[in-house]
């Protein structure tokens, strides 16, 4: 059946955290502070890998379809945390107790229930499976990574990466553990940003761990360059990149990073060479260039400058560098991604629209990775500010971007470069 003609009741939870349908009052969604009805266009089943969450000192909170009010339950809200290559277009609706704590570093996305299965607001935007290990048996990973361990003894940073493919389930560590796909090379211990939501770096004040222990030593350009050939011997469009999750900014190690790759390039290395960056030093990027980068992905939250400062708040960089470092990749044709930090009812707005039209206009990226914003709902419209204006929607606003900007592509990962050209998942 179409999600056209769904309706979804709420969800709601007990505190054993028994998962229950509401027999009345309907799912209702959040757009920054709008509170509305999901839209019949917006829905889909809860995809497979995706989890859910119980909300603490959160109450759950549905629509009354005969007096058309919202009405808060005693028992805990839930939300969603959909799985890689899907977009929120909407967060849990919910009521917070004065004082409850700061949720952890995820996506909260808004869930119903209706025919039997669980519903979601939100959009596919890549069919690539790098990310589902559902078809994965456990063992072959634990194997994979030990297969490491002891075929590269000396190697820290396979050391670094293989414990966090057995500890913390890194997606891209276990692909490097299995010899498929991206493979992740961690280098930088220092950042030049402090993101709210940053996942290798909280401050204790912040109420909430990091998700992830920042790597704490300097590998040697030896020691990447023998993951930059190992993974590229055994996976089939291989892409290796820096800049990961348990790490500062890649970019502040630059010269350890040119170094790296112009080794692996001279010693007839294959594959897609990229980087994760917050793009604050664009003076780095032709070395990197001509020792045989070939893309960047450039995160954001917004291409407003005030929006962008709030989350980042940047030390010794401005967001003219980042669109520097854009404007500089494009010069040494590098394939460039916008790793663009999602919110519903902040980015899907007129003045966001108009900002990000603006800088892909300019700065001409190739792609633009639509990834859901990860930071307790609450916090975040606190660091970005109250939204003033109406949401449009995240279909409307990737239809229109797409409109203003016909050469970009959306998606949710890193190509697989042939040449110039990603290898989409069509
Ligand atoms: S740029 Fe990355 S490492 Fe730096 S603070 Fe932000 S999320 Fe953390």
């Amino acid at each position: 059946m179409s999600s056209k003609k769904i309706q979804p009741v709420m969800v709601f939870a007990d505190e054993d955290g028994n998962i229950y349908d509401h027999p009345d009052l309907l799912m209702l969604v959040r757009r920054g502070r709008e509170l509305t009805l999901p839209r019949p266009d917006e829905l889909i089943p809860l995809p497979e890998g995706s989890d859910l969450y119980l909300l603490p000192g959160r109450h759950a909170l549905g629509l009354d379809p005969q007096t058309g009010k919202a009405e808060a339950l005693e028992e805990r809200a839930v939300a969603a945390f959909v799985c890689p290559s899907y977009t929120l277009s909407a967060t849990a609706a919910y009521l917070k107790d004065e004082g409850s704590p700061n949720l952890p570093l995820f996506a909260y996305g808004a869930v119903g229930f209706a025919n039997d299965r669980f519903w979601v607001a939100a959009t596919q935007v890549d069919k690539d499976r790098r990310q589902v290990f559902t078809q994965v048996a456990p063992e072959r990973i634990t194997k994979g990574a030990q297969d490491l361990l002891r075929r590269y003894p000396e190697n820290r940073l396979i050391g670094h990466l293989a414990r966090c493919a057995l500890t913390f389930c890194c997606p891209a560590a276990k692909n490097l553990a299995l010899g498929r796909f991206e493979a992740p090379l961690p280098t930088s211990k220092a950042c030049n940003a402090r993101c709210y939501g940053c996942i290798s770096h909280q401050p204790l004040e912040s109420g909430f761990p990091a998700s992830q222990n920042r790597i704490d030593f300097r590998p040697k350009a030896r020691e990447i360059v023998e993951i930059m050939h190992l993974h590229s011997k055994r996976a089939k469009n291989p892409v290796l990149s820096f800049g990961q999750g348990c790490e500062g900014e890649p970019l502040t190690e630059a010269s350890l990073l040119t170094e790296a790759v112009a080794i692996f390039r001279s010693e007839g290395g294959r594959g897609t060479v990229n980087i994760n960056t917050n793009a604050s030093l664009p003076d780095t990027i032709p070395d990197l260039a001509k020792a045989g980068l070939d893309s960047i992905r450039v995160s954001m939250n917004s291409a407003r400058e005030t929006v962008y400062n709030s989350y980042y708040r940047p030390h010794g960089y401005t967001f003219a560098d980042v669109c520097r470092t854009i404007a500089t990749a494009r010069e040494h044709e590098l394939f460039i991604s916008i790793n663009y930090l999602f919110f519903p009812g902040i980015n899907d707005t007129e003045s966001e629209l108009a900002a990000l039209t603006d800088l892909v206009t300019q700065t001409r990226p190739n792609y633009i990775q639509m990834r859901n914003l990860s930071l307790d709902p609450e916090l975040y419209l606190g660091c970005v500010g109250e939204p003033t204006e109406s949401s449009m929607g995240l279909g409307n606003f990737m239809k229109r971007l797409k409109k203003a900007c016909p050469w970009i592509n959306y998606g949710y990962f890193n190509p697989y470069l042939e040449g110039r050209s990603p290898l989409l998942w069509t």
